[in-house]
């Protein structure tokens, strides 16, 4: 049976490379039917906090990403934050110290500098060089009387090391590439480069996927994976696959920190879970080579790892507002009303809350769902049927009252007065009254537009004029004259 993991370490803001390589595992672990492990990775307490732990657990949850192993919902192998498994990397560290897998390493840092550093002068690989790999008991007990700590590092084989990845294929590492590395710090605390591996192996992990930054440490933990399956501690090494880096502006690797990358900017715009997540899965994968759009369902059924691609992807903010769109036009226009239901409400929305109409807005949401890109974008579509007066800004006002314009308002008003009122006779009352003044549709209703909506954008005029009435649209006529 399949078992993946998503392992996020608790700091800062979740972003979105880190919500691809989620999807990626649970799409994996759905399609078959496998298990999604979510491990908390917070064995750095100068990173991690409560917040950002708090902060994944409900960007997971907002997404619709379920896991079937991890916190909140428990498991075999709990506990499943990292923190409060500290006994058990530490106990593995002794039996890979004990099993001479690993040793103490008294050398201090500037030492490993200094080596380093001559080592790169004379053109030698410039790792660790091994110098506590064999040192005597005496020599132990010497540094120890000198009052030196220790790390504890691991021995890597002297082998060449080849694994496959199964985005990449084939991958050899030669030993001078990959030298002994650190797992426990001198105060006792344990790496990511033991307590991730440990994990993977206690809990059954089969599959890792992840990003590819990651790569450099897979044949480290291979060889420590042989290490613990000798130790009786694991059972097979996982298969890897790393994920393609994702490429944000200017070709540059999206880097956490880029605005773009923020998970929360993206719920704060009114993204919807499934427009995101169906972006996110085109970031080194694709379902079809004409096909963009589709939901989640479908994905589950079509993902297969060997289809990941392993070139850069790129993070293209357009075609995600584009392809979260698509997603806004699918909704039925109950769910559509519902999403919408925070940017209809302090502190978003402008008006008073009294002043608004469930009945208006159902009136005007088709015509909306059709035009929104993100579902913020809602509140200054709507905000004219819910105001006193609408919101005008003076760029618009210039923008649209031109010439001529009182003047085609006056006709437009005494027209608007006499006609019928639904969505059609209003348009061949503004078209009439265009007429009269030598003005196409477009230019005649732009004025219109702006004294009663404010803007000189947004959803289609003569339906919101229908939807807004005749005495208030009337009367912001008079008001724009006066
Ligand atoms: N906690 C690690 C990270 O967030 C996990 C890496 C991995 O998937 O192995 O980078």
């Amino acid at each position: 049976p399949v078992r993946v993991r998503f392992c996020p370490s608790p700091t800062g803001n979740p972003h979105v490379g880190l919500v691809r390589t989620a999807l990626f595992n649970w799409a994996f672990a759905r399609h078959h039917q496998g298990t999604l492990v979510f491990r908390i990775e917070d064995t750095d307490a100068a990173r991690d906090s409560e917040e950002s732990y708090d902060q994944l657990l409900d960007s997971m949850r907002w997404l619709g990403l379920d896991w079937d192993e991890g916190p909140e919902v428990g498991g075999p192998h709990a506990p499943y934050r990292q923190s409060q498994r500290m006994d058990i990397y530490q106990d593995v560290a002794g039996k890979l110290l004990a099993a001479g897998h690993a040793y103490h390493c008294y050398c201090t840092t500037e030492e490993l500098d200094a080596r380093r550093d001559a080592a790169r002068a004379a053109g030698r690989p410039s790792g660790y060089d091994g110098h506590c790999r064999d040192l005597s008991d005496a020599q132990k007990s010497a540094y120890e009387a000198e009052g030196r700590t220790s790390i504890v590092r691991f021995r890597m084989p002297d082998e060449a090391l080849t694994f496959t990845d199964l985005v990449r294929g084939d991958i050899t590492v030669q030993p001078e590439n990959v030298p002994d590395y650190g797992i426990v710090r001198a105060n006792g605390a344990p790496l990511y480069t033991l307590v991730n591996p440990v994990d993977d192996a206690l809990m059954d992990i089969t599959h890792v996927l992840r990003g590819e930054d990651l790569l450099s440490s897979t044949p480290r933990q291979i060889a420590l994976y042989r290490a613990l399956i000798e130790l009786g501690i694991a059972k097979q090494t996982p298969e890897f696959g790393h994920l393609p880096y994702v490429m944000g502006e200017g070709n540059k690797k999206l880097s956490k920190r880029d605005p773009q990358a923020s998970l929360n900017l993206y719920r704060e715009r009114g993204f919807l879970p499934e427009g995101l997540l169906n972006y996110l899965s085109l970031l080194g994968w694709s379902i079809a080579e004409d096909r963009d759009i589709f939901d989640i369902d479908e994905m589950v059924a079509a993902f297969d790892i060997k289809d990941v691609n392993a070139n850069p992807a790129r993070f293209d903010l357009k075609k995600c507002e584009h392809v979260n769109a698509e997603h806004i036009r699918r909704l039925d226009v109950k769910t559509f009303t519902e999403a919408c239901g925070p940017w209809l409400r302090a502190p978003f929305a402008p008006w008073a809350p009294e002043a608004f109409d469930a009945d208006l807005f159902a009136a005007i949401a088709p015509h909306a769902q059709t035009r929104v890109t993100v579902l913020s974008e809602i509140t200054a579509n709507v905000d004219f049927l819910f105001l006193d007066e609408p919101a005008t800004d003076e760029a618009s006002w210039t923008k649209a009252m031109k010439e001529g314009s009182d003047a085609l308002l006056v006709t437009a008003r005494a027209k608007l007065a006499d006609a019928e009122w639904n969505a059609e006779t209003l348009k061949a009352a503004i078209l009439a009254a265009g007429e009269e003044h030598g003005l196409k549709l477009g230019k005649a209703q732009a004025p219109v537009r702006v004294a009663v909506t404010g803007r000189t954008v947004g959803l289609p005029l003569f339906e919101s004029l229908e939807i807004l009435g005749r005495e208030k649209t009337l009367a912001r006529v008079d008001a724009a004259l006066a």
